[in-house]
């Protein structure tokens, strides 16, 4: 900032009015707009970091949402490149909104349903399960995927924790389960309020 007060230095201060953007992973719900189904900030964060977005790497977000995943995969580096797919409309638009605003022109947002959609993309190095999940997209991916590739999906559903549980016994990895809650008001006071518990499986294909 200061050296654009120089005389000699040609250039904006500024380039938007926004809010500052932080770098960590897991930054405030405010910056995306959303029709409520998004992965909040403290499962975001637990989730980019079982990503582990290296320099130059490429995500496959798939049931992108409002993109949030996908956004902070890219901000991690200038190098990264993701995908986002997701199979509403209206979400997917959302997506692409949310990316720009935040300058984010590195996006490839699909409008489709994983796992027919995901024909003829770039092989990722990366994939999140955010919505979507099933047996037969577990399966695709394990035959459509170069051997490596990290995996990590969220569920919230009994159905589509049985599906980790399962996808731990037969690849590994690691599931971690998410119990989070938050103060809210309680009457005049203030209680814990839960959030419904995330699994989080994390494997490699
Ligand atoms: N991680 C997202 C939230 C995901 S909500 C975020 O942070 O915003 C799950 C999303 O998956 C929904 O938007 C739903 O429309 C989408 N979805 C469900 N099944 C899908 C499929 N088979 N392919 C693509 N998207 C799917």
């Amino acid at each position: 900032r200061g050296d654009f007060a120089h005389p000699v230095c040609l250039g904006v201060e500024v380039a938007g009015d926004g809010p500052p953007l932080p770098r960590t992973g897991g930054i405030d719900d405010s910056f995306f707009d959303s029709d409520g189904q998004m992965t909040k900030r403290p499962v975001r964060a637990l989730t980019l970091s079982a990503l582990a977005p290296r320099p130059g790497e490429r995500l496959w977000d798939i049931g992108g949402g409002s993109g949030s995943v996908a956004i902070e995969w890219l901000l991690a580096d200038p190098a990264m490149h993701a995908v986002s797919i997701e199979a509403r409309a209206d979400r997917a638009r959302r997506i692409r909104a949310n990316a720009d605003r935040l300058g984010v022109d590195r996006l490839c947002v699909v409008e489709g349903r994983a796992p027919a959609a995901l024909e003829g993309l770039k092989p990722p190095d990366a994939v999140f399960i955010g919505g979507g999940l099933t047996r037969a997209l577990l399966d695709d991916l394990a035959g459509r995927l170069a051997a490596g590739t990290r995996l990590v999906a969220n569920a919230v559903t009994l159905e589509g924790e049985a599906l980790l549980a399962d996808a731990q016994a037969r690849l590994g990895g690691d599931l971690l389960r998410i119990d989070l809650a938050q103060a809210a008001p309680l009457g005049s006071r203030r209680g814990w309020r839960a959030s419904y518990p995330i699994v989080q499986w994390r494997g490699v294909v």
